[in-house]
């Protein structure tokens, strides 16, 4: 498992770029941000994608991932 390089969720399949610097194209199911999407096609940075993913209330993005004593804060102490 890999972590999420915006949200410090540590769920995703793939790391988000290879030793290349190729990106996988998951999207986290946590904040939902695409790597190689959100970032290269959309010019976005993590650190702007998190502050407008919080100030919108920390939605998941796929909620059936999220586990029911789940916090915020405390994954966000995993970046
Ligand atoms: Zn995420």
């Amino acid at each position: 498992m890999y972590k999420c390089l915006v949200c410090g969720y540590l769920g995703l399949y793939e790391k988000p770029y290879d030793k290349n610097g190729c990106a996988s194209y998951e999207i986290c199911p946590c904040c939902g941000f695409q790597f190689g999407f959100d970032d290269k096609d959309q010019g976005k940075t993590f650190e702007s994608y998190r502050i407008k993913w919080i100030s919108d209330g920390a939605q998941w993005s796929n909620k059936k991932k999220q586990p029911r004593n789940w916090s915020l804060e405390e994954q966000l102490k995993n970046l």
